[in-house]
């Protein structure tokens, strides 16, 4: 195909999208391609892709990063862009997302126990035209862009993946160098799409996610290898509080922090990996959200990039900061302005679809945004609070450019809990007993992490130094043997408390009060046993690996969440379900939020896989939510929940996450698919190797 063969195919078919037109919003996309008219024409695009081709002839440094004098030098994470184009990004015009497997309508009912998957259908309509992104390079240059662009496969096959069951090739990569690049490419975007509309923008950052937030089939927004600037800690009248761009290392953050003492107490467990920018994008959390909550709880600004590409510092504001804000003629204020109406209206369904759990990261958060109400806001107390929104959009809303958050003083003084359950029926009533007492957190981890620890000892012989390895491993089998005579428990609870929780009542009281005829809580003393208890907890995840070498642990299953007084019910049917469909699944994770990490293994070269994965997601969520669960603690929807979302929210509560979401981004230029209106099929999108 040459590139002039091109001129032939019409604009894109506009993306699927709800209907509810924002008030003020004049943009809205145009749906056939007559109302394009004053759009340019076809001949008009043609001398655009003449244009590109002469200077791709004429000029072979047009789509090199300009910022970059040597390109040889680049680190290879930095990108160089690809000179030639390849036939098969020309040719390809029916992506991935395209396929939609699933017509069946949503279900009346929330909850089903049938076997038949039940999902919020896939959007069948989004056709990519491949020259909204052929004329990227160029148009983003002539715009000022300075940063890296990329269409090079090696790149494009890298950023096609995260920690997530799927595979999704993106068709650009860029790299922005500040923050006025982000700007740049958001504006270039929001009128391209007009006439492209398959053009999109997926900001990515460390891609740790498992839920396939940051994979997309239009353009990549890697923000971790220039935005990661970090600002010195600041005193202020809220405390402590940390400057950082979105891709700035939650561990880096965290150095800077120790420092003076302080740390942001929602951390993930991930963050050696992960940015502080990803982890406001999918509301993470970690072990002391139990008593901290989640990231979002520690925002207290953000500078966020919005559709119609200018940057607005969002915060909390009162009522007369509000109505201030609304005198502006700008995008914040038509969005603030908007989502108060939007609130105001359905404050009462909004309020009702509050999930039960402590823990959510599903749909957008709009229960928190006025905690004290609508009718206090407009007299004066409390505040809007639309960071609320914004963490947890997982890029769907606006791109984060910068980040403040509030600190705690570190904690030195805890002491740790241990407590093996034997019978899972006691599990419930030990963590609600153990939850009066206000511990820090109450992590969890079960057998099958517990056995493969035991029967993999060299495993952390990487993870521990010298001597630390052999005083580690005595403990673990000292504890197997002669604690347990022999016997793994079902689940082993991790408790730590610290001089807030000993205010009242000193650790070994606590022991006692969880201590029953069949549950012994004891206080951890030895440090090798607290090191070993912590190792195994933190591998769950990798040691999963080692029931089967030639499988992968799924994460799918890895976000469910219970009320603690299910606990025991819940994770009764989880085991039943497992046997059923015959798949072995090593959990941890945070047992004070009644919040499971199982990950099945799976073999993805399988082509039953899909199927599979399908299935035991329909049963296993159907599972969480019969006892007021949650499917999506702090993982967030992506495209392996937002399918799914239907389950825990009702058609009226799903209607005003597709309005909220379109008050944001009207034309849909910011993560598509994810959280509302799925795009991607979730069988078709499976990566297809271990
Ligand atoms: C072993 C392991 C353990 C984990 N433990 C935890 C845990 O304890 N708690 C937890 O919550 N999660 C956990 N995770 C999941 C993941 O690490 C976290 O959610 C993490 O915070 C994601 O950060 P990231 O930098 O990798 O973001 P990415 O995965 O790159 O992105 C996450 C989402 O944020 C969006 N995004 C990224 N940057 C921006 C931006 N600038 N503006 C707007 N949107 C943006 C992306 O589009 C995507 O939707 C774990 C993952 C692994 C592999």
């Amino acid at each position: 195909m040459t590139l002039r063969s091109l001129t032939i195919i019409d604009v894109d078919a506009p993306k699927v999208r709800s209907k509810h037109v924002s008030k003020k919003s004049n943009h809205k996309k145009a749906k056939t391609s007559e109302s394009f008219s004053g759009l340019p024409s076809n001949a008009e695009i043609q001398a655009d892709i003449a244009s590109y081709k002469k200077n791709k002839i004429t000029n072979p440094n047009i789509i090199n990063n300009t910022t970059q004098a040597n390109p040889k030098k680049i680190s290879e994470k930095k990108l160089v862009a690809k000179k030639t184009l390849r036939k098969k990004d020309r040719t390809n015009n029916s992506p991935r997302s395209t396929v939609a497997i699933n017509s069946i309508k949503e279900p009346e009912k929330i909850y089903r126990t049938s076997n038949t998957p039940v999902l919020l259908s896939v959007s069948s309509q989004v056709k990519r035209h491949p020259l909204g992104h052929l004329l990227l390079e160029k148009k983003l240059r002539e715009a000022g862009f300075q940063g890296g662009i990329s269409t090079d496969k090696k790149f494009l096959d890298r950023y096609s993946t995260d920690e997530s069951i799927f595979c999704i090739k993106p068709q650009v990569v860029i790299q922005p160098k500040n923050k006025h690049d982000l700007e740049t490419a958001t504006k270039l975007i929001a009128s391209e799409t007009k006439r492209f509309s398959s053009l999109s923008l997926t900001p990515r950052a460390a891609g740790t996610g498992l839920s396939g937030g940051s994979l997309t089939d239009s353009i990549v927004v890697d923000v971790t290898t220039h935005l990661t600037k970090i600002d010195e800690v600041k005193k202020t009248k809220k405390g402590v509080t940390i400057t950082c761009e979105p891709g700035a290392m939650w561990q880096e953050v965290e150095k800077k922090l120790k420092k003076h003492g302080f740390y942001i107490p929602a951390y993930p467990s991930s963050k050696a990996i992960c940015t502080v920018g990803g982890s406001i994008a999918n509301n993470a959390a970690g072990p002391d959200s139990l008593r901290y909550g989640h990231c979002a709880s520690w925002v207290d600004s953000l500078d966020v990039v919005l559709a119609d590409g200018n940057t607005y510092t969002i915060k909390p504001l009162s009522y007369k900061e509000f109505k201030a804000l609304t005198k502006q003629k700008n995008e914040y204020a038509r969005v603030a302005e908007e989502v108060f109406t939007l609130i105001e209206k359905n404050e009462k369904t909004i309020l009702s679809a509050k999930p039960k759990t402590a823990k959510n990261t599903a749909g957008y958060s709009l229960w928190d945004v006025f905690a004290d109400g609508i009718a206090q806001f407009k007299k004066g107390n409390g505040e809007m609070d639309m960071t609320r929104l914004i963490s947890g959009s997982q890029g769907t809303i606006g791109i984060i450019s910068s980040i403040t958050m509030r600190t705690l003083p570190i904690a030195n003084d805890s002491t740790l809990l241990s407590v093996p359950i034997f019978k899972l029926e006691d599990i419930a009533k030990t963590v609600i007993t153990t939850l009066k007492y206000n511990p820090l957190n109450i992590e969890i981890f079960d057998g099958i992490s517990f056995d493969l620890a035991l029967k993999n000892p060299d495993f952390f012989k990487k993870r521990l130094q010298g001597l630390d390895y052999y005083r580690v491993m005595l403990a673990m089998y000292a504890t197997y043997h002669v604690r347990y005579r022999g016997k793994t428990p079902e689940f082993t609870l991790l408790i730590t408390v610290d001089k807030t929780t000993e205010q009242k009542h000193s650790a070994s009281e606590i022991a006692k009060e969880i201590s029953d005829s069949s549950v012994k809580a004891r206080v951890v003393n030895n440090p090798a046993e607290i090191e070993m208890l912590w190792q195994i907890r933190r591998a769950s995840y990798p040691l999963a690996k080692f029931q089967d070498p030639n499988k992968r642990p799924a994460p799918f299953l890895e976000d469910m969440t219970v009320p603690p007084e299910h606990l025991s019910r819940f994770l009764m049917d989880i085991k039943k379900l497992f046997k059923e469909f015959n798949v072995q699944a090593a959990m941890h994770g945070h047992g004070g939020n009644g919040h499971f990490h199982f990950y099945p293994l799976l073999d993805f070269t399988n082509k039953t896989t899909p199927l599979l994965v399908e299935r035991m997601a329909e049963r296993f969520y159907s599972t969480a939510v019969k006892y007021h669960g949650d499917i999506c603690g702090e993982h967030n929807d992506g495209i392996i929940r937002t399918p799914h979302l239907n389950k825990m929210f009702n058609r009226a509560t799903l209607e005003l996450f597709k309005k909220v979401e379109h008050i944001f981004d009207p034309d849909d230029i910011f993560n598509p698919g994810k959280k509302v209106n799925p795009r991607f099929d979730i069988k078709t999108s499976m990566r297809k190797t271990n």
